[in-house]
This record gives C-alpha cells, structure tokens and sequence, in this order.
C-alpha cells in the first residue's frame, strides 16, 4: 500500500472542527500577531486541517494553538505616567521605606523624562508625495520629523542630529535604504529603522531584518500600520533606554514589604501586576517550558503568567531569584540573565510556545533576602534596593495604621468595633513576634479579630470594644518570646554576640569551654568556614597576647577548647561574629562572666583590631528585641552608626571599640562590679 493511499485514507475533518479552524484562522488576523508568530500558526492550522481529530497530536495542536492565540502579542495597559500621582499612591500604601519609594520615584522620572521628550525621525523616499504624508501622519504624532530625498542627503542630516528612528524607502537610486542603514549604524548604534518598499518580497523582509531593521512595512502604506509600528519600535527604544542594567532588586528579609512595595508601584503607573516565586525552582523548563516533542509538554511560566496578566508591559516581580537551584536539569539562573537583559528579552524564546516573544516592555522587578547568593552576571544586571527592619516603633506604627484596619475589615469588623491599646500592641510586638519584618504581627492581628467574630457571634459572652493586653494574653496565649539574656544569666565562657543572617540581625550565644586534651580547637553548632576561621584567628590572638589579659600563656597545653554556638537553626556565617569568641574566650579563661545585657559585634583581626562590620540596624535592632541594653560595634563603624535613623540609634546604647582590649574593659564584669552588685543587694 502506497503512502499517498494512507494519505488519502485519514477521516475527513469534521465540519465542527473545521469551523473551529476557521474560527482560529480568522483569530490570527484579529490578534494582529507579528508577522514571524503569523507564519508558524498558520502552517500550524495548516497542519491540522491534515490531521485526524481522533488523534491525540490533533487536540495538543489545538491546545497550542489556543495559548499561541491567547498570549498578548499586543495587549499593553495604559500606563499613567503622573509622578505626583504615584508618590501620592507609594506614600498611601506604605509607611516610612522613605529611600525605597525615593529611589523608586527618581528610577521612574529617568524614563518617563526620556519619553516626554519628542522623538527625532527622519523619513527618506525618493518620491516627494511618499515624503509629505508620512512627515504629515507623523508630526500629527508630536514627533519631531526631518525629510531627506535620498540617501546621501540622509547622511548629511545626521552629521548635525542623531535620529531615534529612521523611516527609509529601500528602492533609492545610488544608495537603497538597506545601505544607507548599514552606513549609518556603523555611526550610531542606537537609531532604529523602519524599511518601506513597493517591492516587498519575502526575501527583502528577511534580508532587511537580518541586517538590523527594527520593521519592515510594504508599500502603499497603511497609515495606522505606520503609527502603530513607529510607537512600537520607539517604545521598545524607550523600554531598553530605561530597563538597560536597572532591573530593580528589592533585597531584604522577609516580611517587610518587598512584594507589597512591588504591587504598588504597578498601582502608582496604572500597570498591571504578576508575581512568580522563585523558591526552590530546579529545572529550567518550568521558566522556560518543554519542547512540544515531549508528551504532556507546558509552557514556561513566564509566559503562562503574562498570558493570565492579558498584557505585555505588567509589573512582573520575580520573588526570592536567590533561592533558585541549580542541577543537572540546566540552569535556571540563566534564564534569568536572559529574561532581565534588555539586550536580549525581545526574543525571549520559550520552548513550547517555539515563536520568540517580546518581554522588553515588561518591568522587571526581583526580589531577594540574601543578594550575596546571587550569581554575580545576575547581580550586574541589576539595581539593589535594600529593604532593612523594622523598628519597634515603626511596627506599632505600621500595625495601626494598615495591619490592623486591613485585618478588621477581612474578618467582617469595623474600626469603630474594635480598637487595640497601646500597651496591647507593645505586647503583641514584643512578646509574640521576633523578626525583621511583619508577618506574625499581621498574622497575630488576625487571629484576635478571628477570635472576636466568634465572640461577636456566640453572643453570651460581653464583646470587649477594646483589647487592652489582658485580652491579647487570653486570646493568644502565654508570650512566645523569652528574653533568654535574662533566663541564661552570667557564666564566664559566654558572650553574647550579634550577626546578620538572610532573616535579619540575630543574636547568637558563643559558649566556651576547656578540658583536659590535645591542644584541639572544637567548634560545632553549624558554623560556616569563614566562622571557624574566626575561632581560630581569636585563639591565636589570645594565646600570642595572653599576659595582657592575666591569662597564663599555657593555657592551651594539656588542654582542648571547645567553641559551641546554640540556638536557631540558621546557619551562621560571617567574619562579624569573631569578637565575640574572642570575648567568650577571655572570659573563660579568666573566670570573669561577661555582662550578659551587653552584646557584640566585630572582625577580629590577628593583632586583636577590629574590623568594621556591615548590617548596623538590623543587628542594633535584634539587641533591642532581646532585651540588649548595650551594642559593642567597631569605632570604625562609626560613619554608618551616625547616618542611623534616631529611632535606631535610641534603641540601645551604643559603645564604639577598636580594640579586643576596650571591648574586654567594658563588657567583662570584674571582682569589683560583683562586689558594687552584692553591696546593692546587700543595701536592698
Ligand atoms: P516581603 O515581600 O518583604 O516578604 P510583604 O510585602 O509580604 O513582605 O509584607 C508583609 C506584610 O506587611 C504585607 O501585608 C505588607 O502590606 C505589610 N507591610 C510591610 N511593610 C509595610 C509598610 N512600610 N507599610 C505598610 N504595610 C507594610
């Protein structure tokens, strides 16, 4: 049996699902697509027409089809580029995060002043009637137009003005269009071109746009097709302009408003918003789908979520970029650089959809709690905006203005129902909530307002109208955080020391000990490398200066030290925690407890300086929600202590120290202190 007999043998088309071919057919033209994503679904429907709908091939080419059709080839919302209006609206939302919304505002008024600005174009045809109306529909656009009749006469205008965009006739006698913009992009790499011909071939279009032709348009022109591809092409201009290096990165620990900070700026430019977490993402076709050729084959998720957006310009934030993984189902990172360069995400190609599609007009907004992570080809790309803890105050503050109204209205209740006292709110902050940003405070909020509709409903128990902190003990239960400062009380060999960790500031307890050995330096409580070499260089720096502590210089011999870090289950690493073994050290070894309402931090270097330490507030705000009284920090630090905000720098006191030796006068408690205590409470 011949092939061409088989051929002939498959089932006629159904006439219903013929006319779901027509109807797709007919969706082709009403989507406008580009012309390149054109021609590979036609030839798809084509395909189809020839296939047998009881196969499976045929409904997965039409569930292609429909999410091809789907994707918003053109659909852009119209952005409201009003500054006043978007500080007005970031203000509204958030409070306090003064630098975030500044810096996002000026990130704004750099490409809202490059689109305000009238567009230089200049239009070259040989025929002067060509020449008028395109200059007439153009300027009528409020763009700045200049004509020339021929190539030559083109390069004499540049010789004066760079135009953003040049809109040449490719049939020219001398020099055609093609040439003249290979003469003048060896010049100036950023203008764009539109070629026009009476002549139009495929050939020439793909000729054209092979050699840098941003669009290629057959004459006689449609006027609306010209307008409507000159905004394009200087949109995609203007995007590139803007996005080139400055994808914005809001770096941070969780819960302080990166998300929300990213939802409004979509609010305040009328943008929509997509989010797409990046947490624990493995294989890099969930960014950037399976081929078709697999069974069961999606797209990436990039574009299933601008297809669920509608639009090609949203806001589309990338959560937690540094929690990507990476293994042997490729690199999503890569991906990534892919998406986030101007350069490049014009063309982003994902692997099911198999056409490229345009995400240079999307803004890019990533997110990340620990930017060290990030690769750094990754990091270039982008612009960090640091997020950083909140104050005690400024929770209360954030809490009574947005958590709790919000809250309240989630769970049915009004704020003249309910309000919550200032010491209720002293306690919720304190006493169930030990973190850098708001997420158990809101959610603590919320329990209570569930816990008052119950009351509110069973209606045999008094509704109260305000909490006041016995309600928030009834209600939520004993405190969950105690200040195990006081609990641990005052031990030689235990300093209290303050480190940054991807979740904010943290405290650590550096517990020590010494016994009968070899000479070995044990440290456990999964401390990262640069931490046991801290351990080691404090070791090294006490023994080479053990006299000028009274400590006697053997020490060591016939001995092992063991350095023990506790408590939480992050692993701790960084250079800023090696003061505070040095101090545990010295307190171990000479019997003298550290004040335990003291703690420090500091780089140790070999010759006992200390180094100056990064992550200031969140570290001085960790010491004041565990009951810290006094912040030890490197007097070289001091510049960034003064540019503290006052609400901070109230928090605790604060000593500067450039030396073991200052460190070890002020925060070990001496004979003399403990006799000054037992004197007082001996009077007491
Ligand atoms: P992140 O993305 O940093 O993890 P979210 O954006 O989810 O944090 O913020 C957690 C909650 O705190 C959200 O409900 C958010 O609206 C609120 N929030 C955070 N910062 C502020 C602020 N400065 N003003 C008002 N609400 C805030």
């Amino acid at each position: 049996m011949s092939i061409f007999k088989k051929t002939e043998e498959v089932p006629k088309v159904p006439d219903s699902d013929l006319s779901r071919l027509d109807e797709l057919r007919r969706a082709v033209n009403e989507v406008f697509l580009p012309e390149h994503a054109c021609k590979s679904v036609i030839k798809e429907i084509d395909r189809l027409e020839k296939t047998d709908p009881s196969l499976a091939e045929y409904s997965i080419g039409l569930n292609y089809l429909d999410f091809i059709l789907a994707l918003p080839w053109n659909n852009t919302s119209g952005e409201n580029l009003d500054l006043g209006r978007a500080e007005r609206i970031l203000d509204g939302e958030h409070l306090g995060l003064d630098h975030v919304k500044e810096r996002i505002l000026e990130h704004m008024a750099a490409g809202i002043m490059f689109s305000k600005k009238p567009s230089k174009i200049l239009v070259v045809d040989d025929e002067s009637i060509a020449l008028e109306n395109i200059r007439h529909v153009l300027t009528k656009e409020n763009h700045d137009v200049s004509i020339a009749g021929n190539g030559q006469a083109a390069l004499e205008l540049f010789e004066h003005t760079e135009f953003d965009l040049v809109v040449t006739d490719l049939k020219m006698e001398k020099m055609n269009g093609i040439q003249l913009m290979e003469r003048v992009q060896q010049k100036f790499h950023h203008t764009r071109f539109i070629i026009t011909t009476g002549y139009a071939t495929v050939e020439t279009a793909v000729d054209a746009l092979k050699k840098g032709a941003a669009h290629y348009l057959p004459k006689p022109l449609k006027l609306d097709t010209l307008r409507q591809t000159v905004k394009e092409v200087l949109n995609r201009k203007r995007t590139i302009h803007m996005a080139r290096g400055t994808v914005l990165c809001f770096a941070g620990p969780p819960g302080i408003g990166k998300t929300s900070v990213g939802r409004s700026i979509a609010h305040a430019f009328d943008r929509k918003f997509v989010g797409l977490s990046m947490a624990g993402l493995r294989d890099e076709a969930e960014l950037r789908g399976h081929r078709r050729t697999y069974v069961g084959a999606l797209p990436g998720r990039i574009l299933t979520e601008l297809q669920r957006a509608g639009v090609k310009n949203p806001v589309f934030m990338l959560d937690e970029i540094d929690k990507i993984g990476q293994d042997f189902r490729g690199d999503p990172a890569s991906i990534l650089l892919e998406v986030l360069d101007p350069q490049q995400n014009d063309r982003f190609l994902d692997y099911y959809a198999d056409i490229p599609f345009d995400l240079s007009q999307v803004m890019f907004i990533t997110t990340a709690n620990a930017v060290e992570k990030l690769p750094p080809p990754l990091l270039d790309r982008m612009e960090i905006i640091p997020f950083s803890s909140y104050t005690i105050g400024e929770k209360k503050r954030i809490a009574r203005d947005y958590l709790i109204p919000r809250q309240l209205k989630a769970h049915g209740l009004d704020e003249t129902d309910l309000t919550f006292t200032e010491t209720a709110l002293d306690g919720i902050v304190q006493g169930y909530t030990r973190e850098a940003g708001l997420r158990n405070l809101e959610r603590a909020i919320a329990s209570i307002c569930r816990k008052m509709d119950r009351i509110i409903l069973s209606q045999d128990v008094e509704v109260p109208q305000e909490i006041d902190e016995g309600d928030v003990l009834r209600f939520l239960g004993p405190p969950k955080i105690v200040h195990e400062i006081r609990e641990n009380g005052e031990r030689p060999g235990v300093a209290t020391g303050l480190v940054w960790t991807e979740f904010g500031g943290q405290i650590i307890f550096v517990e020590t000990a010494l016994m009968k050995g070899n000479q070995n330096l044990i440290t456990t409580g999964s401390l990262g490398e640069v931490l046991k070499e801290s351990a080691q260089t404090a070791l090294s720096f006490i023994r080479s200066s053990a006299e000028q502590f009274g400590i006697d210089p053997n020490f060591f011999k016939g001995n092992d030290i063991h350095i023990h870090i506790p408590a939480g289950s992050v692993p701790k690493d960084g250079p800023s925690a090696g003061i505070t073994i040095a101090l545990a050290l010295i307190s171990l070894l000479t019997g003298h407890p550290v004040r335990n309402d003291v703690a420090v931090s500091g780089e140790l270097t070999l010759s006992g300086r200390l180094l100056p330490v990064s992550g200031l507030r969140e570290k001085i705000l960790a010491a004041q929600q565990a009951g810290i009284k006094t912040v030890i920090l490197p007097a070289r630090n001091e510049v960034g202590i003064e540019a503290l905000d006052r609400e901070v720098k109230e928090s605790a006191a604060i000593v500067p120290a450039d030396s073991v030796e200052t460190v070890v006068n002020f925060a070990l408690r001496r004979q003399e202190d403990s006799d000054d205590r037992r004197s007082e409470v001996m009077k007491a």
